[in-house]
């Protein structure tokens, strides 16, 4: 295992720099809001600890990129940012992710909940869940997995004909397994920066995906018609368990991240950090590290005692009530699972600490 520790005067560059508007501009953060900023460069930090690489299939080891501190995300000219007009995230369900039409709107309301504490200040809208169908896109069955999979390039064309007109971006989610093109075995995403689109899937996140027994796999071998989109009718989505949930929260808010003009974090141990692989995706904070933290901050005006506490009230939500009418039977098991959570609460309640002391 390798740790890439950079020295204490590297970090506070990164994130406090040494251009004097900046640094005027840090000191205007409050006292603690400042005691936590800094715990970016306490070598001791039991918050913020340095990236560790695993193996050399990850992520920073197979994709060198450049680091983008505070100082060059703030100027750069090319990024999006969201303004009064175009100032809404809107999430866009392609496909079932459940049994039934109820686990969809109550798993959605989750991710909009979660969405809305993280990108504090910025409202998130769930569009109508759309069948497969209705995106005319191309599927197939994969070769080796034997699982259908719809193509993401398609998805984006379609999310960009239903954008609306006050969305800062909209980003497509859905259960199905994603191919780029016909040569590609998958891909987990694909998105626009500058078009302020995405489409993510969270299929290969079901723990049982890459068993022998995985209930999505087809065992029809007849050849499929393209216009003919029943083949989606009933077709398997895994169960919402807490880890998937988890694993969505991290892949929904990393990408919106990427379309803030975001760039993979190699600073610290954060949600940024560039993942190759599931374990290593697993591996990485639900939360962004001092350094992104600034730069989100700088976009969205937030308080971040504010986006703490929202971050932890959801957390601590487990029952979901929107949906007074239901029956009880009906409401039963759908209360959100947070199980999985628990390390980003107690960090969260570390982060409240210092930001309350
Ligand atoms: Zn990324
Ligand atoms: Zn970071």
């Amino acid at each position: 295992m390798k740790v890439i520790k950079h020295p204490e005067e590297v970090l506070k560059a990164a994130l406090i720099s040494k251009d004097t508007k900046l640094v005027k501009l840090y000191e205007k953060f409050q006292p603690n809001e400042k005691r936590l900023l800094n715990e970016a460069f306490q070598p001791e930090s039991l918050l913020f600890k340095p990236i560790t690489l695993h193996s050399e299939s990850d992520w920073i080891s197979s994709h060198p990129e450049s680091t983008q501190d505070f100082a060059q995300f703030y100027h750069d000219s090319r990024r999006n940012t969201p303004t009064p007009q175009k100032n809404r995230i809107y999430v866009q369900p392609i496909g079932s992710f459940g049994d039934s039409r109820i686990s969809t709107d109550v798993y959605m309301k989750w991710l909009q909940d979660y969405c809305e504490a993280f990108f504090c200040g910025l409202p998130v809208k769930i569009l109508k869940p759309v069948p497969v169908s209705h995106t005319g896109c191309a599927f197939r069955v994969n070769e080796c997995t034997h699982n259908l999979q719809i193509h993401a390039g398609h998805l984006l064309n379609y999310l960009k004909k239903k954008k609306p007109e006050d969305a800062f971006c909209i980003v497509g989610v859905t259960m199905i397994d994603l191919y780029p093109k016909d040569s590609w075995n998958f891909v987990f995403g694909q998105a626009s920066l500058t078009e302020g689109m995405g489409i993510f899937s969270f299929a290969r996140y079901d723990s049982d995906f890459y068993s022998a027994n995985y209930r999505g796999v087809l065992k029809t071998a007849k050849k499929l018609d393209p216009a003919d989109y029943t083949i989606f009718d009933g077709y398997y989505t895994p169960e919402i368990t807490s880890k998937l949930l988890l694993r969505s929260c991290k892949t929904l808010t990393h990408e919106i991240g990427h379309i803030f003009g975001l760039r993979h974090c190699q600073w610290l141990q954060c949600v940024m950090q560039g993942s190759n692989h599931l374990e290593e995706a697993d591996r990485r904070p639900l939360d962004l590290c001092p350094i992104c933290l600034r730069k989100l901050q700088s976009v969205l005006g937030f308080n971040i005692l504010g986006r703490y506490k929202a971050l932890q009230r959801w957390m601590e939500e487990e029952e979901n009530t929107p949906e007074a009418d239901l029956s009880n039977q009906a409401s039963s098991g759908l209360q959100k699972p947070v199980k999985a959570f628990q390390q980003s609460y107690d960090w969260v309640a570390k982060c409240l600490d210092i930001l309350q002391q």
